[in-house]
């Protein structure tokens, strides 16, 4: 690593200023896989917290966390922000970058003793890169949690719904953000849910035309449409 890219590195923005960048990056991130973690809950199907479960789930997520990695710049925010910037402006203000102090062409500023050349750009370094990968993992560990805490809570209020409900084959969407499921139940008591209820199909199922087998219109609702198509065709004069 050149020497430039060092200097770089061991700028550090006050203390302050990294809590608020790598917060806010915390936040994010912890938000992006807890949404990913509840998807891939919903994905997965099935009900209540299995081992099997909950393993593909946090696969899922951590392979959603791969759509993150263009955050890596703002890692370094707080240097851009509090330290480069203000420096280049001095710089343009014949001050010193690091006090502001006026250097009048003089090599090292008679204020602070630092060079007063101005400072090199930033550059993408091995830093920023380390302090999302910091970030990340515990930001992983707290969304999976919570997206497992989510789904169990939804679960068990959704038990204490069926109990509630005079319908034996009692049934609702998943909570926010995986509305796109539908837990059931079944008369004998077993619970269930799958993703995109409406599009599931008989995969058996297969239609004893030939000519539609061949126009590949196996599928139950294929056939419904191709049938609803077929009448109205003979309803027209
Ligand atoms: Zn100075």
């Amino acid at each position: 690593m050149s020497e430039a890219h060092h200097e770089i590195e061991n700028l550090r923005a006050p203390p302050g200023a990294n809590m608020i960048a790598f917060g806010a990056l915390l936040a994010l991130s912890t938000i992006f896989l807890f949404t990913s973690y509840c998807m891939a809950r919903a994905l997965v199907g099935g009900f209540g917290a299995h081992l099997g479960t909950i393993a593909a789930c946090v696969l899922a997520t951590i392979a959603a966390s791969i759509f993150l990695w263009w955050l890596v710049p703002f890692a370094d925010f707080a240097e851009i922000f509090w330290l480069h910037l203000p420096a280049d402006r001095r710089a343009r203000e014949n001050r010193c970058p690091f006090c502001g102090y006026p250097h009048e062409s003089r090599p090292t500023c008679s204020e602070c003793g630092r060079s007063t050349a101005p400072l090199p750009a930033w550059t993408l370094t091995a830093r920023p890169v380390r302090r999302l990968a910091c970030l990340l993992f515990p930001a992983l560990l707290l969304a999976c949690g919570m997206g497992e805490a989510w789904c169990v809570l939804d679960e068990s209020r959704f038990v204490a719904e069926c109990a509630s409900s005079r319908d034996a084959t009692y049934t609702r969407s998943r909570a926010f953000p995986a509305g796109f499921a539908r837990m059931w139940v079944r008369e004998d008591g077993t619970f269930g849910s799958e993703a995109w209820p409406e599009l599931g199909r008989e995969r058996e199922w297969q239609t004893s035309d030939e000519l539609r087998r061949e126009r590949g219109l196996g599928w139950k609702r294929d056939a419904d449409a191709a049938d609803a198509e077929e009448k109205e065709r003979g309803a027209r004069p």
